[in-house]
């Protein structure tokens, strides 16, 4: 399902919007505009029902291996709690293995006992689940899951859907569809309108053809393209078949691929697997993005399994280099690039290669950075860098209810943050008016990523 790009006038024209807002009423205003703007979440994990759920509810359908994730035992098993409950309960007293061995139910009960009762819940991610039961209408006091989990299996997951985005005001959620996944991709291909959801947008993702391209050729040549593990020209064609194909079946808006803190353009001479991973950006994916005018997201710094142990919650963020996101922005110029940096560190950098390339869109505050105090530095940071030119969140939710708090705690931030930069202009002596607030707050919380995907 394409996305509508074609611009809207965002501030009605009249009298009203040419009203100027007094000092004293900036936070408000902002505050109320912030709350009212729908959201274009431009990068999540979360599927529609179509996708199977294995999330026990009031149809009685259940897909074991279905990928739309919701309801209380997903929420609480989400991978940020289980990396938790192990600086509470650690290993020595309860091995890594038998935890893995327990169903998820046992899991979010052990979970919910010694973040949530047992402790006092303070961390983002047990606030989220906090906020989240209260605003389902749930008392986050509860001592078990017994209640919730009642809630949940009366639901519709479709229905729930709706109300989940209403809560939060997210008007379409951008999946991630991995197409190296065998549980997705035979969806796709069994159910070719999967993804015709009209919630819903998919975004192709092909990290294994850039990092490990010797066992992406593998699967390829499985699947009917004929590669080799060489570069020919032959193979770059086939390549080039097979990611539009995807974009055609999926009707992907962006191609999307996460990168490791090493990640260089160029290549490190060294590493024969990223020079042939360099070579398929070069000469595969960025002219397929640069012909079907699809902008590439890199997501750049999450190291893998640090702790293997820990298996979904093992991996680790590590600063990566900024100079060679400037070398690609450069060496194409006709290619868009979205890019978010999992390091603190990045951030700066970052912004200060955006002022640099327009063709660098710079999104998000991402996995270790989705924290208020984070939020904020990094919001701030790039509004006095890059005026209102930025996307600056996306939920990156696998479990449909982290829409609720995901956003409710980031425009909390963002609006604060966005009022003390027009508290700022107004002190200079310029008049803020009600069409500026309502233009920059549609702007980055949808109409940036609109009009980049639309450039
Ligand atoms: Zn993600």
């Amino acid at each position: 399902m394409p996305i509508d790009t074609t611009p809207k006038p965002t501030a009605r024209p009249g009298p009203l919007n040419d009203q100027r807002i007094d000092a004293a009423q900036i936070r408000q205003v902002v505050g109320r505009a912030v709350q009212s703007q729908k959201i274009l979440d431009m990068h999540t994990h979360l599927y529609p029902p179509g996708f199977g759920t294995p999330v026990a509810n009031k149809t009685g359908r259940i897909d074991p291996t279905g990928l739309m994730l919701w309801g209380v035992d997903e929420l609480i098993t989400y991978h940020y709690l289980v990396a938790e409950v192990f600086r509470v309960v650690p290993a020595t007293e309860l091995p890594y293995e038998t935890f893995w061995t327990w169903p998820k139910d046992r899991q979010a009960d052990h979970i919910w006992r010694h973040l949530f009762v047992e402790n006092t819940p303070l961390s983002e991610a047990c606030r989220g689940i906090l906020t989240t039961l209260t605003r389902l209408g749930l008392d986050p006091d509860e001592k078990s899951l017994s209640a919730y989990r009642f809630f949940f299996s009366r639901q519709d997951p479709s229905q729930f859907i709706d109300r989940i985005m209403e809560m939060s005001n997210v008007e379409a959620i951008v999946m991630t569809n991995a197409v190296f996944d065998d549980n997705e991709r035979a969806r796709w291909i069994k159910e070719p309108a999967i993804g015709s959801d009209p919630r819903f947008r998919a975004v192709l993702r092909i990290d294994p053809l850039v990092r490990n391209f010797p066992a992406a050729a593998e699967h390829l040549s499985q699947w009917g393209y004929s590669t080799g593990r060489k570069l020919t020209a032959a193979c770059r064609g086939e390549l080039i078949r097979f990611l539009n194909d995807w974009i055609d079946r999926q009707q992907a808006i962006y191609i999307a691929m996460s990168l490791p803190p090493e990640f260089t353009y160029p290549a490190a001479a060294s590493d024969p697997i990223a020079q042939i991973g360099e070579r398929i950006l070069q000469e595969v994916i960025l002219p397929v993005c640069r012909d079907r005018k699809l902008p590439l997201a890199m997501m750049i710094g999450s190291s893998l399994q640090t702790n293997p142990l820990l298996r979904d919650a093992g991996d680790t963020s590590g600063r990566a280099d900024v100079s060679s996101v400037a070398r690609l922005c450069r060496d194409f110029p006709a290619n868009k690039f979205l890019v978010t940096m999992l390091s603190r560190e990045n951030q700066h950098e970052l912004c200060v290669v955006a002022r640099k390339f327009g063709n660098l869109m710079p999104f998000g505050c991402w996995w270790f950075l989705n924290n208020p105090s984070l939020i904020d530095e990094i919001t701030r940071m790039r509004f006095e860098l890059l005026g209102r030119s930025f996307i600056p969140q996306h939920s990156d939710a696998r479990v449909l209810e982290q829409l609720i708090y995901k956003w409710e705690h980031s425009r909390e931030i963002i609006s604060t943050v966005l009022s003390d930069m027009y508290m700022r202009t107004a002190k200079t002596g310029r008049s803020i008016y009600l069409r500026d607030v309502q233009r920059d707050v549609e702007a980055i919380f949808a109409g940036n990523f609109k009009a980049f995907l639309a450039r």
